[in-house]
């Protein structure tokens, strides 16, 4: 029998799996259907405030594009992660952020099944709680 912690974990990794465009959160927030404090935007990209930041600022910068994950990028998808990382450059100047921390999750650390990458910085990053 599985014990609680290996079922969350796979429960969230099928969660993953089987998520479509459709319904997806981070697609409905691009899409406008789902409100949220957006902080940035561009053709390929969206910036927006977590709705449960574990820092001072804890931003999720999201392709436009429904990618599932960073194991689904693909050898197309190399314009949308320039257009990312230029957004968190942006973020960082406009923020004067001293110190900072990009990341992604994957597998069952991911929660979202749309690809997104997280910039923290202020305060004491809580990066266990990520
Ligand atoms: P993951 O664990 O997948 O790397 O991170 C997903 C992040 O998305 C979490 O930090 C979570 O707080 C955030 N999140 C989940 N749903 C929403 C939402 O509807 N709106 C916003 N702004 N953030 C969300
Ligand atoms: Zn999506």
């Amino acid at each position: 029998m599985l014990n609680k912690a290996k079922w969350l974990a796979k429960e969230a990794a099928l969660r993953v799996k089987y998520m479509t465009s459709k319904d997806c959160i981070f697609c409905q927030i691009v899409a406008g259907e789902v409100k949220t404090e957006l902080v940035d935007q561009s053709e390929d990209a969206i910036a927006f405030n977590d709705v449960n930041p574990i820092s001072a600022v804890h931003i999720l910068i999201v392709p436009k594009r429904h990618i599932e994950s960073v194991l689904k990028i693909g050898d197309d998808d190399a314009s949308i992660l320039v257009a990312m990382h230029q957004m968190a450059q942006q973020l960082v100047k406009d923020k004067k952020l001293e110190a900072f921390r990009l990341a992604f999750n994957g597998g069952s650390y991911q929660h979202v099944g749309h690809l997104h990458m997280h910039l923290l910085a202020g305060g004491n990053v809580k990066w266990n709680k990520l």
